[in-house]
């Protein structure tokens, strides 16, 4: 009896010692890998631990958070989640439409999402991307639009948000295409006293004020930020905009920074499993720098990383047991980046390419009669090719994009190189795979087990405090 006791009054203590000592964390990092599932990770690991060695698995900085969990990711009319749908979820915490950004099911109800929430409580906000500002993800975090592709309008709400930081690679559309004297975003953005610096060479010169844009260089190729596996050190990077954030947000009441890898997604729509790799170990060096800034205050700061569904299907083996990756060593840029070269072979030669011409690209971008061998069937195949869209017929490019032209002999290469790594693609599209979960920091463990996708913002709010009154 007096053992039992003893242990209530222990208990009450402890209780009393934790209500005291529990403290919300003051600055949450939220990472979103769009696209990114277990395999895309794993495929990440094996790619950095097979360097120079025949197996193995190097693990990631978000690897090694101790608290993981997996997400069910599945939208409000699809078992297969858009990243409008997912990332409402995971913004706002409720399951909506495909294709809609930050409303309910019924198109009307305005969402409130997490960052917010932090906004309400006084923190200040940063949203970053590798995609455009105003694309799905990053838009679900500060836009109510019954349609992703409402660009402009998206924009429009951007500027209202009175969010901190922005950074990525550019806004998407610029200006209304419906109505030509509407102002451009950028004009908006800077009437509600953005101001907008491009490069963050500019940015560390001095960026003086609280409501900072930091987007790429005028002259840059495309509006999202190049992929890692393509970029010089001139381009921005999603570590420097992190960094940049982090400068700009860092105060005493703290602040919620929302970081999306969103060119995951876009190499694994593409079926590219070395640029995928690559933008993988790109968003883990941003992951990185939010886990110095939670090193130096581990009690006031909590990391989330997950993603929003899984894209390609990607399948790390094709039947033989076995894995080559040390062949996607000897690829030296994305598809995009090998159609780019071609177009320039073409404009170059006045459309006569040759096939020596093309053969030595290959060689040099994909190793290919180098150190990566091909059998007979795979050469005849890029010769087949070279014949059809390059030596015949100049009009078989598809206009992937405005800033290149999708060469299909580009597509084909990275297929075969993929099949010699033993990586595997089932579809182009998204899948309804689980999504992981990784977790440090203060309210960490809340992250564990299964959840659903719509839990993470909810947890990451009752962590962190931002559902309590207002205390601007
Ligand atoms: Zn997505």
């Amino acid at each position: 009896m007096k053992q039992k006791r003893f242990l209530s009054v222990m208990l009450l203590l402890a209780c009393f010692c934790l209500t005291i000592v529990a403290k919300a964390p003051k600055y949450v990092f939220y990472f979103i890998g769009d696209g990114m599932s277990l395999n895309h990770i794993m495929g990440a690991q094996c790619f950095l631990g097979q360097k120079g060695a025949a197996q193995g698995v190097a693990p990631l900085c978000f690897t090694g958070f101790p608290y993981t969990g997996l997400a069910t990711a599945y939208s409000a009319n699809s078992d297969v989640t858009d990243s409008a749908a997912g990332g409402t979820a995971l913004a706002c915490g409720e399951k909506t439409l495909n294709g809609t950004i930050g409303l309910a099911v019924n198109q009307v109800a305005k969402l409130n999402s997490i960052a917010a929430l932090a906004k309400e409580q006084g923190k200040r906000v940063g949203i970053a991307t590798s995609v455009t500002l105003n694309h799905a993800t990053p838009a679900a975090f500060y836009a109510h639009q019954a349609s992703r592709n409402d660009y402009y309008e998206i924009g429009l709400q951007l500027a209202q948000s009175g969010y901190n930081f922005f950074g990525g690679g550019d806004f998407e559309e610029n200006v209304n295409a419906a109505d030509k004297d509407a102002p451009q975003l950028y004009d908006v953005a800077k009437e509600a006293d953005y101001r907008i610096i491009r490069g963050y060479d500019k940015f560390q010169k001095g960026h003086r004020g609280n409501k900072i844009i930091l987007i790429q260089e005028k002259d840059a190729v495309e509006k999202t930020l190049p992929y890692a596996i393509d970029a010089t050190e001139d381009d921005l990077s999603l570590a420097e905009i992190t960094t940049a954030a982090i400068e700009v947000l860092d105060n005493k009441k703290g602040f919620f920074l929302m970081v999306e890898g969103g060119k995951i997604d876009y190499a694994a729509h593409a079926n590219d499993a070395a640029t995928v790799f690559h933008e993988v170990l790109d968003f883990d060096k941003a992951i990185q720098i939010a886990y110095e800034f939670y090193l130096q205050h581990p009690k006031e700061t909590l990391i989330v990383v997950t993603a929003d569904h899984e894209t390609g299907g990607l399948t790390l083996g094709n039947g033989r047991y076995a894995l080559n990756f040390p062949a996607l060593y000897a690829q030296k840029v994305s598809h995009v980046g090998f159609s780019r070269l071609v177009n320039r072979m073409r404009h170059e030669t006045k459309d006569k390419v040759t096939w020596d011409q093309m053969r030595e690209a290959l060689k040099e971008n994909f190793g290919f009669w180098d150190t990566v061998s091909l059998s007979a069937s795979e050469e005849q195949a890029l010769y087949d090719e070279y014949q059809r869209s390059i030596a015949n017929n100049k009009d078989v490019r598809m206009a992937k994009s405005l800033y290149y032209m999708d060469e299909p002999i580009a597509a084909l290469a990275v297929k075969i190189l993929d099949n010699i790594a033993m990586v595997s693609w089932p579809v182009g599209s998204h899948t309804a795979a689980y999504v992981p979960v990784f977790a440090v920091g203060n309210g960490a463990e809340r992250f564990t087990g299964q959840m659903d996708n719509t839990d993470i913002p909810k947890r990451i709010a009752e962590v962190a405090e931002y559902n309590k009154e207002n205390k601007k």
